[in-house]
């Protein structure tokens, strides 16, 4: 048997079944568990990651922020690795947003390896996610302070993966900010 993906599996369904209430805010809102197999698929796919423990957490990375889930769950199913990932990229929600925000960019450079991949990737994603398609109620101005926002995150998460931070300099260069 492979247990490693038994396990993909088993973390797959945990994440849809916690995220399985939840829509995107592009305008056909699109499933939100589509966007933590979607980053996940970004570590392995176009970053060359293999190893169980980023993919699990990038499956995971939302859960601890957007759902009832508690780190204990994730523990006790997944083991302290995964748990400890998942928290390094889940905000504080009990700060003001705008503290919140302040707070990634500060703390991305203090990160671990792992964490900072699924930063990354999280990144990249909802990059071209704005890119494809602008989400309801968002002005253009609002996208392009994300992307300043996300470019400033980026800066603090500086030689991770080649792959990946080249895919999203070239976004930051498509909206003038290299
Ligand atoms: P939000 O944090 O409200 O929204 C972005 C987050 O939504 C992403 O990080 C992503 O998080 C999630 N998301 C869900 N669907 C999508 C999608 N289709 N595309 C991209 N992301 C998606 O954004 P901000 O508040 O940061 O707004 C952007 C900028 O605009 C800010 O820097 C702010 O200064 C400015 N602004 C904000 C306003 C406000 O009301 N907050 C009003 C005007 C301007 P995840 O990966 O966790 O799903
Ligand atoms: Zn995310």
């Amino acid at each position: 048997m492979n247990v490693d993906a038994v396990l993909l599996v088993e973390t797959v369904n945990f994440a849809a079944e916690k995220h399985q209430n939840q829509r995107r805010k592009d305008p056909e809102q699109t499933p939100y568990i589509n966007h933590p197999i979607g980053v996940a698929r970004i570590l392995s796919h176009e970053g060359g990651i293999t190893d169980i423990v980023v993919l699990q957490a990038a499956l995971l990375h939302d859960t601890l922020e957007d759902t009832d889930t508690k780190p204990e769950e994730l523990e006790t199913k997944f083991g302290p690795t995964v748990t400890r990932i998942v928290q390094e990229v889940t905000d504080d929600k009990s700060l003001p947003k705008q503290d919140r925000k302040r707070l990634q960019v500060e703390h991305a450079p203090h990160c671990s390896h792992q964490a900072k991949l699924v930063k990354l990737a999280d990144k990249l994603y909802n990059l071209r996610d704005l890119n494809r398609c602008t989400p309801i109620g968002w002005t253009a101005e609002r996208v392009q302070q994300y992307f300043v926002w996300a470019c400033d995150v980026v800066k603090g998460l500086k030689g991770t993966n080649s792959v990946l931070e080249g895919k999203l300099e070239e976004l930051f260069r498509q909206r003038c900010l290299k």
